[in-house]
C-alpha cells in the first residue's frame, strides 16, 4: 500500500517477496501437480480395493476394478503425459470433476432419521410369533389342539410345512450324511443348555459395596468382550419389548411373562464369518448360524450367572428361549439400526451378526441409540427384497406396525423357504451391502454411506456395479462340507 506521500509499507514488500506459488510456478504447473496427486490417490484407492477384493475372492469386483483402472485412470494418465491443444483445459475439467466427487462423498449434509415410534408399542404374545408353531406345538397335544382351534386359518399351511423335513434333516435339500451333523450337534447342545436357563436366576448374596454402577457396568462389558462378544451395549429395558406370554422355550405354554423387576438389559452380538455367509443358502451358512447361537448362549448364560453372583437378578435370553425381543433392545442399546430386512444392521458387520440379551436389575449405565444412515440407505437400496427368494422382505415404503414405522418381513413365507431349502436361507443377510467384511476399504465405504444422501446413492450404485444387483453366485463349500 502506498501512503499519500509515496511511502511503501512493510506488507507490500512482504507480498512482493512471497507471492502465491501458483503465480511462481504458473497455473499449468499447479494443475499438473494436482493432477498427478489425484491420479496417484485414485490408483492407490483402486489398488487397495483390488487387493481387498482378491483376498475376499470377489472376482467380479476384481474385474470391475481392473476395468476402472484401465479405462478410467488410463485416459487420465494419457492426458497427463501427452501434449496436445486444449490439454490444460481438459485437465482442469477432470480436476473439477474429481473435486466434486470428493465433496459429494465426504461432506456431511442432509438429515438421518431414526426409527419413528408413532404410538404406544403393545407387548407381543410369543404365541403370535412363528417359531413356536413348529418347535413347541406337537400334534396331538392339548396346546396344539387349543392353538389351532383359535387359528384354523394357519392349520393347512402349517401342516404342509410339517410334512417337509426339518433343517438339514434327512430328505431335506441340504442333507449330507456327515456334514449335516455339524448343525444337528450344535443344535442339540443348545437345547441341552436351554434346560438350565431358568436355574439360578436370583441373586446370590448382596451387591458388593464400594462399587459404583459405572464400575460394575464397565467390568460387565469387559467380561462380555473377554468371553468373545464382538459388540456389547446396555440399555434401560423397555417393557414393550418383553413378550407377554410364553410361546417357545421353557415355561408353561401361554403362561404370562413378568420381567418388570428387570430394569436394564445387556446386549451382546457376535459376528458371523463373511466367508460362510457368502455361501448362503446352504449348509455352511446354517452351520455358522448354529455355531454363533451356541457361542452366544454360553456367553449370555455365564454373564447372567456372573450378575447373579454380584447380588443381582439376571436372565439370559438365547436362541430358542427368549422372553424378550432382541432386535429392538439392541437398537436401544446402540448396537445398530433396524434394517429393511427386519434384522439389526450394525455399523461394522451389517446384519451379519447374531444376538443374545441378558435382562437384569443391575443398574447398567445405558448407551445411546446410534444413527448412521441405515434408514435412508435401506430406503433406496432394497437389495435384500430384490434377492429374497420368497418375496418376504417389504419392497415398498415403511408402514405402521405395533406403534413403529418400519418395513415388515413376512415370516410365514420366509420360513416356508427355509423348510423348502432345508437351511435358514440367509440370502438377505448375504446380499446386504453392509455385510461386506470389516476391512479398511469397506469401513471407508460405510463411513461414506453415513455422510449424505448423494454419497448413499453413489455407494449403492458402486455396490451394484462391483458386486452385482443380484449377487447370487456362491463360492464352493469348504472341503469339510463336501
Ligand atoms: S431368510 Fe431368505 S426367505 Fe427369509 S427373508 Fe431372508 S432372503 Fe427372504
Ligand atoms: S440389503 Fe439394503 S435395504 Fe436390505 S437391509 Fe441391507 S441396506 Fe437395507
Amino acid at each position: 500500500m502506498i501512503f499519500p506521500g509515496g511511502f511503501r509499507t512493510r506488507s507490500d514488500r512482504f507480498r512482493k517477496f512471497h507471492r502465491f506459488p501458483a503465480a511462481k510456478l504458473g497455473v499449468a504447473m499447479v494443475v499438473q501437480i494436482f493432477s498427478w496427486i489425484v491420479l496417484g490417490l485414485a490408483l492407490l484407492a483402486l489398488g487397495a480395493f483390488g487387493v481387498t477384493s482378491i483376498k475376499e475372492r470377489e472376482w467380479r469386483a476384481v474385474l470391475v476394478t481392473t476395468l476402472f483402472v484401465v479405462f478410467g485412470l488410463g485416459p487420465f494418465a494419457l492426458v497427463l503425459v501427452l501434449n496436445f491443444p486444449g490439454r490444460q483445459a481438459l485437465l482442469m475439467v477432470m480436476l473439477l470433476f474429481a473435486g466434486l466427487v470428493l465433496v459429494a462423498l465426504l461432506v456431511p449434509f442432509g438429515k438421518k432419521t431414526s426409527l419413528q415410534v408413532t404410538g404406544p408399542i403393545p407387548r407381543l404374545d410369543e404365541r403370535d410369533a412363528l417359531f413356536h408353531r413348529f418347535y413347541r406345538l406337537k400334534p396331538g397335544t392339548e396346546d396344539f389342539e387349543a392353538y389351532y382351534d383359535e387359528h384354523q386359518d394357519k392349520l393347512d399351511f402349517d401342516n404342509k410345512l410339517r410334512a417337509l423335513p426339518g433343517l438339514a434333516e434327512p430328505g431335506s435339500k441340504t442333507f449330507e450324511p456327515v456334514s449335516s451333523n455339524y448343525h444337528a450337534s450344535m443344535d442339540s447342545q443348545l437345547e441341552y443348555l436351554n434346560r438350565f436357563l431358568d436355574e439360578d436366576l436370583e441373586p446370590l448374596g448382596t451387591p458388593p459395596e464400594n462399587f459404583s454402577s459405572q464400575e460394575l457396568t464397565w467390568r460387565t462389558r469387559q467380561f462380555a468382550r473377554f468371553l468373545g462378544a464382538d459388540l456389547v451395549g446396555c440399555t434401560r429395558l423397555n417393557q414393550s419389548h418383553v413378550y407377554s406370554h410364553v410361546g417357545r422355550g421353557s415355561g408353561a405354554f401361554g403362561s404370562p411373562i413378568d420381567l418388570s423387576h428387570h430394569t436394564h438389559a445387556l446386549v451382546i452380538a457376535v459376528r458371523m464369518s463373511s466367508e460362510m455367509v457368502r455361501r448362503a443358502p446352504g449348509l455352511p451358512a446354517l452351520t455358522e448360524t448354529s455355531f454363533r447361537y451356541l457361542q452366544l448362549a454360553n456367553m449370555a448364560m455365564v454373564l447372567a450367572r456372573y450378575i447373579n453372583r454380584l447380588g443381582y437378578s439376571a436372565r439370559a435370553h438365547v436362541d430358542g428361549n427368549y422372553r424378550v425381543m432382541c432386535v429392538p433392545i439392541a437398537v436401544d442399546a446402540g448396537l445398530g439400526e433396524l434394517g429393511r430386512l427386519g434384522l439389526l444392521v450394525t455399523r461394522n458387520y451389517g446384519p451379519r451378526v447374531r444376538l443374545a440379551v441378558v435382562t437384569t436389575d443391575l443398574p447398567l449405565l445405558p448407551d445411546k441409540p446410534k444413527n448412521f444412515g441405515v434408514q435412508e440407505f435401506c430406503g433406496i437400496c432394497a437389495k435384500c427384497a430384490t434377492n429374497c427368494p420368497s418375496g418376504s422382505v417389504d419392497k415398498g415404503k415403511k408402514r405402521q406396525h405395533r406403534g413403529v414405522e418400519k418395513w415388515r418381513t413376512e415370516m410365514d413365507s420366509c420360513y416356508r423357504t427355509w423348510r423348502k431349502l432345508g437351511s435358514d436361507c440367509g440370502v438377505c443377510v448375504k446380499v446386504c451391502p453392509y455385510s461386506h467384511p470389516d476391512t479398511f476399504m469397506h469401513k471407508l465405504v460405510r463411513f461414506v454411506i453415513s455422510t449424505n444422501p448423494m454419497a448413499r446413492r453413489l455407494m449403492l450404485l458402486a455396490d451394484d456395479i462391483f458386486y452385482g444387483r443380484r449377487p447370487m453366485k456362491r463360492p464352493p463349500s469348504p472341503p469339510w462340507f463336501s
